[in-house]
Formats: C-alpha cells, sequence, structure tokens
C-alpha cells in the first residue's frame, strides 16, 4: 500500500506574512520573502506554502503566480490555530551583537512570549537595531515552526524597566552572587513570569539592591559556575520551560 504523502509537504516552505489570514485569501508577497520563495526555494505555480499571520495562525497557501518582483499565493486551509505562549518574559541585559543575537535566536526557539532588552551600567552594546533583531526573531520563529512571533520591545534602562514592573508578573532575577535554585523557585509559581539577565560585566551592587528591593524580584541561581549572559539566558529559559512552560 503507498503511503500517503504527508500533507503539507515537510519541504513547504514556511513564512511569516503581514497579512491576516483567512480562506480563500489572496497574499502578495514582494521584496525578501517574494526572492526567497521564488529564488532560493524555488517555488513555482501549484507549490504549497505555509503562511502565519501571528493571529489567526497558520495556513495553507498556493502558489498562483510568479512574478520579476512579486509571488502572489491563494490561501487554501487553515493547518493550526495560534499556539498557546507560556506567558514568561525574558529582559536580558544587551551583549555584544552576536551573543544577543544568540539570545534572540533561542528564546525565541524556546518559546518566549516577550523579549524586553536592556540597558544597564555595565552594558557593552547600548543600542539594539530593532529591525534586525525581529528579523531574527521571525526566522527563529519559522525555522521552528511556531505560529507565535515573540514581542520584541525597544531597550530599556533597569530603573525605568522596576519603575514600569508589572505588580503581578514574577521577576526572577538571575544573580550570580547567589539566590534560590532556578528549577525550585520557577516550579513554585505558576503565574506570570519573567527572567532578568546580567551583561558582560553583571550588575553593579546599586543595579543588584535596586533589583532585590523590588516586590516582584526573586533572586534565582543558576548554579556554582558564572555563565556568560548569554548561556545564562537560555539555560534559564530552559528551565522554566521544563519547571512551569509546556515542555
Ligand atoms: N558578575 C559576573 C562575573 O563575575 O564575571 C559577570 C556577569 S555574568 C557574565 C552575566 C550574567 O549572567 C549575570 O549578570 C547573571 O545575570 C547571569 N549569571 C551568570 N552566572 C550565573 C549564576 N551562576 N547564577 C545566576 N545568574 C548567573
Amino acid at each position: 500500500m503507498p503511503a500517503t504523502p504527508a500533507w503539507p509537504p515537510k519541504s513547504a516552505p514556511r513564512l511569516f506574512v503581514p497579512d491576516t489570514l483567512a480562506a480563500s485569501a489572496t497574499v502578495r508577497l514582494e521584496g525578501n520573502p517574494a526572492h526567497y520563495l521564488a529564488r532560493v526555494m524555488r517555488a513555482g505555480p501549484g507549490d504549497i506554502v505555509i503562511l502565519c499571520d501571528d493571529a489567526t495562525g497558520e495556513w495553507a497557501a498556493r502558489v498562483s503566480d510568479v512574478g520579476k518582483r512579486d509571488v502572489v499565493l491563494e490561501v487554501t486551509e487553515q493547518l493550526r490555530p495560534r499556539e498557546a505562549v507560556p506567558d514568561l518574559w525574558l529582559a536580558p541585559a544587551l551583549l555584544k551583537k552576536d551573543r544577543f543575537d544568540l539570545v534572540l535566536e533561542k528564546a525565541t526557539e524556546l518559546g518566549i512570549a516577550r523579549i524586553q532588552p536592556l540597558v544597564t551600567r555595565r552594558c557593552v552594546a547600548d543600542k539594539l537595531n530593532l529591525e534586525r533583531a525581529r528579523a531574527i526573531t521571525t526566522e527563529a520563529a519559522e525555522q521552528c515552526a511556531r505560529t507565535a512571533l515573540p514581542q520584541l520591545a525597544e531597550p530599556v534602562k533597569l530603573d525605568a524597566l522596576l519603575a514600569a514592573w508589572p505588580q503581578e508578573r514574577a521577576l526572577f532575577f538571575a544573580d550570580e552572587n547567589g539566590g534560590e535554585p532556578a528549577a525550585a523557585a520557577f516550579a513554585a509559581h505558576s503565574g506570570a513570569s519573567a527572567i532578568l539577565t546580567g551583561p558582560e560585566g553583571g550588575f553593579d551592587e546599586a543595579e543588584r539592591a535596586a533589583i532585590r528591593a523590588h516586590p516582584a524580584a526573586r533572586p534565582i541561581s543558576l548554579g556554582p559556575r558564572i555563565l556568560r549572559g548569554e548561556t545564562a539566558a537560555i539555560a534559564a529559559l530552559s528551565v522554566w520551560m521544563a519547571s512551569a512552560g509546556d515542555w
């Protein structure tokens, strides 16, 4: 008995599009998405592409036309609704570009809901190219077949973050000077959560005291070794996903 071909085809390209998707909708792609489909993936009329809109979920679409500068698709059917995203935010202090890129990519793969970059006194970098960062998180979401994109906020200074912090959201402060073991702290809290990590130079004493003084702050330890900022963010997210997330 010949096996029925997988639907949608495993090789079908996957793209987030700005349009809100619905059955029989027509989607016209230009620029990089069109180039990727037509030139890199060599998609042609009749080929299936998986489209997501970060709102209604994931849809199958059929290529109806490939022009010089655009690709037109007809949406056929919904494949999956938008995923239920675990209510976890990440507030990572900015790091050197390639290391922060890693945080953006891995946090997206791990299922983060919102990334709130932080500027602290010892940050080496103090700016973030938000458009470039959004491209990294979008590509990571497409690669790991998410149907939701993480929210991505402009970087804020630590004192502004603490002043505006929502009281109901636990702020797990990854403190290399010590705190509750992360797994135990996460398992004991099932509500809205966030993880805050520092830069290459760590926090200065005034920053550490300000964070610890915040009513929502819960200092956590990530073990006896001093981790790089990107390692700390990725490790803490993984532990949270395993003990309080959707793993
Ligand atoms: N103060 C560190 C040092 O002495 O080298 C530098 C900071 S560390 C490279 C970057 C950040 O990762 C820290 O600010 C903290 O948020 C987190 N981190 C690293 N190791 C950790 C640990 N064992 N427990 C909790 N957080 C840790």
